[in-house]
């Protein structure tokens, strides 16, 4: 049954808020699922002060807390924009919170004067990158279809001049499934050594996936393999990061005690549109619209409080359901303790609730994940010489 929340039980519940700068996006990739990408309206400073003021005054900000400035193409609002946003972050904060900035971005509009924000403000910047030209061109275009790997390529050229440090957010689609060695090749010339590997996902608009189709799940269990044999094999190595994802869980002292994940517990990430409205679990439920959710936004930045956002009618719908498909997958699932029930915007588009358990999106960025990465464990454990010294723990009891 879902838990009964109050404004003090979620205290520090919050790791990511995401800020939605503006909705525009300056390009038009085939996967995209942002309904208002053609929606030039940016956030006033105004609403950038009263999400601080919401954050910091409720107490939600996690040890790890981190905010993200993301959806549609961050860039396309001004440096001295982010400036003034910072500020309003830096002045609501407690005295002692210092809190980290990230952006990420097409990297279209990198330049100079970009680089000298991300210096300034140490901002982490990830830039969306799907491989090579014949890859990355064949799905992210501009709005007149042309490529933009080399508009791309130019503003990491920047980032590395200037010495900014980034990493690749590459989307994988059914093609990419073929083209491991392809693409850490180039990964590697490019000297490019931090990379995640985002799942080409059904979501909103968006209601077919190229990996639906027979025979992804192993096609994508191979890529994924030989990409981490790649990845470690480089010099120096290129951090993939599901793989660190997954040995950073292996390693918790709460490994197995885990409840939920950030997706899926309420108010792990908290995500701001540009108008103001509040929405909670997968960020990427902002800005879809659903016949039982309506568009999902828990309230306004200009007058909701926590308590009014507890009690608001779609917040408890979709928590109940929400968390009846985390038990669900509790019961289900010999993968719950390193995915810990799953997104729910992808059982949300993909089974159409809420309550349900595997999706596409889990089965391969979760289940496909695992299976290659302890496999890999396996073999290095494996590996390691014995040697007749080592002394055999005693049994307990
Ligand atoms: S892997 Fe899929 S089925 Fe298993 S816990 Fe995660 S979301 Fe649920």
């Amino acid at each position: 049954m879902a838990e009964l929340l109050n404004t003090l039980s979620l205290r520090g519940s919050t790791r990511l808020l995401v800020m939605q700068p503006t909705a525009f996006c300056n390009i038009n990739c085939d996967y995209c699922y942002l309904p208002h990408r053609n929606d030039r309206e940016v956030m006033s400073i105004e609403t950038v002060r009263r999400a601080a003021e919401f954050v910091f005054g409720a107490g939600l900000n996690a040890p790890d807390f981190t905010i993200v400035w993301h959806a549609g193409e961050p860039l396309v609002v001004s440096p001295s924009w982010y400036r003034r946003a910072i500020t309003a972050f830096q002045q609501a904060a407690p005295a002692d919170v210092s809190i980290p900035h990230a952006i990420q971005t097409n990297g279209m509009l990198i330049d100079d004067e970009w680089c000298d924000l991300f210096v300034e403000t140490g901002m982490r910047v990830g830039v969306s990158l799907d491989g090579t030209a014949r890859l990355h061109d064949a799905r992210r275009k501009t709005r007149s279809g042309k490529g933009t790997h080399a508009s791309v390529m130019r503003g990491i050229d920047f980032l590395r001049r200037r010495g900014v440090p980034f990493h690749i957010i590459c989307v994988v689609g059914r093609a990419t499934l073929d083209a491991a060695d392809e693409l850490m090749d180039f990964f590697e010339a490019e000297d490019i050594r931090n990379v995640g590997f985002n799942i080409e996902e059904i979501e909103g608009s968006v209601q077919t996936s190229t990996l639906e189709e027979e025979g992804s799940a192993g096609a994508f269990k191979r890529f994924f393999a030989r990409t981490l044999d790649r990845a470690r094999a480089a010099n120096p190595p290129v951090l993939i990061r599901e793989r660190e994802d997954l040995l950073a869980c292996l390693q918790s002292p709460a490994f197995g005690y885990f409840r939920y994940n950030s997706q899926n517990a309420p108010f792990g990430i908290v995500t701001v549109s540009t108008k103001g409205e509040l929405f909670t679990f997968s960020p990427e439920l902002a800005g879809l619209v659903d016949d039982t959710f309506g568009d999902f936004s828990i309230g306004n930045l200009a007058d909701a409080t926590l308590d009014s956002m507890l009690v608001s009618p779609t917040f408890r719908a979709m928590w109940r359901r929400i968390d009846a498909g985390v038990s669900k997958c509790k019961e289900s699932c010999a993968y719950f303790n390193l995915c810990m029930g799953g997104a729910p915007v992808n059982k949300l588009f993909e089974n159409k609730t809420f309550e349900s358990t595997e999706t596409m999106f889990c089965k391969l960025a979760h289940q496909a994940v695992a299976d290659v990465v302890l496999a890999e464990i396996e073999r290095d454990i494996a590996s390691v010489p014995y040697s007749s010294g080592s002394r055999v723990p005693e049994a307990m009891g």
